[in-house]
């Protein structure tokens, strides 16, 4: 238990010094909030979901209008350009929640539950979908805010209230975003701790009644085993080690594009970043010289740190901390030394976290940088003679998020793309569909069995109610007694549902009246 409140001071990445302070929040004061968090879930339940709607719109309006400032936030928290933590983050929020909303209405519909009338008379059973009660949110770093609003609105859409608990490396974003929410749905509805692992932890045991997680692998399993003891659902949404299979008859210019961004975004700190490429051998050369020349092209952080002659703009950030560099270094280092050869990059920049973006040639299965998580502007490329030779040693590794092929005959692409093991598979692009929320984001293995966005993710905010109404006026035909009516009722009901004809159906009729003159019996005295 954490009883004292101590302070976050997690470093700017751009510099490595730390600026600003958060206090943590001490886990003594969980009870209470829980209290308060399941009154107010309680009372945005009563709402009608399109009051509810309305409620998100009007939030995701403020968080539009108020981008400029969550983009500045961003830039200090993680050292990327605001420009870009705007687009990626922030000025979709709208269509997003519009389109959240249509998948709400589809996924909290009441459903009505087929009964045969002749097994079950007089009987209705309707399906809703009710809110789970409190729902955690555990974020990482990457998308301080996004990966936040993914779930925030779905959760609130269904009626739930929320606990966040942002990165101890994004603390403030994460409180921001919570602060504008408690501005729309009110303070106890969406509450926001600050903390580390042990604030994580302490929120889990502390008394809701799901979690949804996304992080790292290792936390994930941590998480997954304290969901357990509490016997509450978690959705899991962890590492990743995107793949992309580049075909011989592959467009060189616009796959060595596509290529160079949906790895090197965000400075390749995303869990659908594409860290190895599996390369016909017929095109490897020419195409390996486009993806070099691309990505050799990038800038990184020129350093004006204390932004003196105003936000710098470049295509790379730094990585979010020492210990994420640290990781980066070790691969490419030993990659290297195992004899994979630098096409571009290799090194730490000069900047705070920075690593310069780089294309290794040459890598085997046997490197961790084929085989871990790099999370950084790392990409191993892996030649291969075939197609099929590229399948399998994508479907072999312990993750699956995104994979992508690459080529210009989207047919024989599309035949390739099914058989990926993954949560998204496509053809001639690749992790887009990530800000997309009408689309499951989703893994297999290693990268958890958590769905967020769409429809599909409605399982970890609801469950299912049941309402059964009964109309029946007398009692059912398998009441008691067991007697040989009920015999014969079973064996007609057995017939029935083989699909017997008419005559079987009269024989039921007539045995219900039977049934129900033998349940009555019951009533009187012996
Ligand atoms: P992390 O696992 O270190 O931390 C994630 C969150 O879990 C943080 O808020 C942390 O404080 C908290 N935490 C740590 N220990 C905990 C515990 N025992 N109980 C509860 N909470 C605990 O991950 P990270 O370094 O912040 O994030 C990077 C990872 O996130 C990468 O592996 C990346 O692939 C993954 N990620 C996955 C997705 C996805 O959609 N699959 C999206 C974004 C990031």
């Amino acid at each position: 238990m954490v009883t004292q409140s101590s302070l976050l001071s997690p470093p700017n990445p751009r510099s490595g010094r730390a600026t600003t302070t958060i206090q943590t929040t001490p886990t003594e004061v969980l009870p209470q909030l829980i209290v308060q968090a399941r009154q107010a879930g309680r009372a945005l339940y009563d709402l009608s979901l399109a009051e509810r709607s309305q409620r998100l719109l009007h939030l995701a309006r403020l968080i539009t209008e108020r981008s400029a400032e969550g983009a500045a936030l961003i830039h200090e928290e993680t050292g990327r350009p605001s420009s870009m933590a705007a687009l990626s983050e922030l000025n979709n929020v709208m269509s997003f929640a519009k389109a959240a909303i249509q998948e709400a209405k589809i996924a909290l519909r009441v459903t009505k539950a087929k009964l045969s009338p002749l097994d079950f008379p007089g009987k209705s059973a309707l399906i809703s979908q009710v809110p789970r009660g409190i729902i955690a949110l555990i974020a990482p770093w990457n998308y301080p805010a996004s990966n936040f609003y993914k779930s925030l609105f779905p959760a609130l859409l269904s009626g739930n209230a929320v606990i966040m608990k942002p990165s101890e490396l994004t603390p403030r974003t994460g409180a921001w975003l919570a602060s504008l929410a408690q501005e729309v749905f009110g303070e106890d509805t969406v509450q926001c701790i600050q903390g580390g692992g042990e604030v994580g932890a302490a929120l889990i045991a502390s008394g809701v009644d799901a979690v949804v997680f996304t992080g790292s692998v290792s936390t994930g399993r941590k998480v997954a085993e304290a969901c357990a003891r509490q016997l509450i659902p978690c959705s899991l949404e962890l590492g990743g080690k995107d793949a992309a299979l580049v075909l011989n008859d592959a467009s060189l210019d616009r796959t060595a594009l596509g290529i160079a961004q949906w790895s090197m975004f965000n400075s390749g700190q995303d869990c659908s970043s594409i860290e190895r490429i599996y390369v016909e051998e017929g095109i490897a050369d020419q195409f390996i010289d486009h993806l070099v020349r691309v990505i050799s092209q990038l800038t990184t952080d020129s350093g004006d740190v204390d932004g003196t002659e105003g936000e710098p703009l470049y295509d790379l950030g730094p990585l979010q901390s020492q210990a994420q560099l640290e990781t980066v270094i070790r691969h490419v280092d030993e990659a290297v030394a195992d004899g994979a050869v630098i096409r571009c990059g290799g090194h730490k920049t000069e900047i705070g976290y920075g690593f310069q973006p780089t294309v290794l040639d040459r890598c085997t299965d046997k490197m961790n940088v084929v085989t871990e998580e790099t999370f950084g502007p790392v990409i191993a490329v892996i030649r291969v003679a075939h197609a099929e030779e590229g399948l399998q040693l994508i479907n072999a590794a312990q993750y699956g998020l995104n994979a992508s092929v690459w080529t210009q005959d989207v047919k024989r692409g599309a035949q390739l793309a099914q058989q990926f093991e993954c949560g998204v598979a496509l053809v001639n692009n690749h992790s887009f569909t990530g800000s997309l929320p009408q689309i499951p984001w989703t893994g297999v293995k290693n990268t958890g069995y958590g769905v967020a966005s769409s429809r599909w993710a409605y399982s970890t905010f609801t469950r299912p109610q049941t309402v059964v109404i009964d109309k029946n006026k007398d009692p059912d035909p398998f009441w008691f007694p067991i007697d040989e009516s009920y015999r014969q009722f079973v064996e007609a009901i057995a017939l029935k549902n083989l699909g017997g004809g008419l005559g079987v159906v009269l024989r039921l009729l007539k045995l219900l009246k039977t049934r129900i003159k033998a349940t009555k019996s019951l009533l009187n005295k012996s």
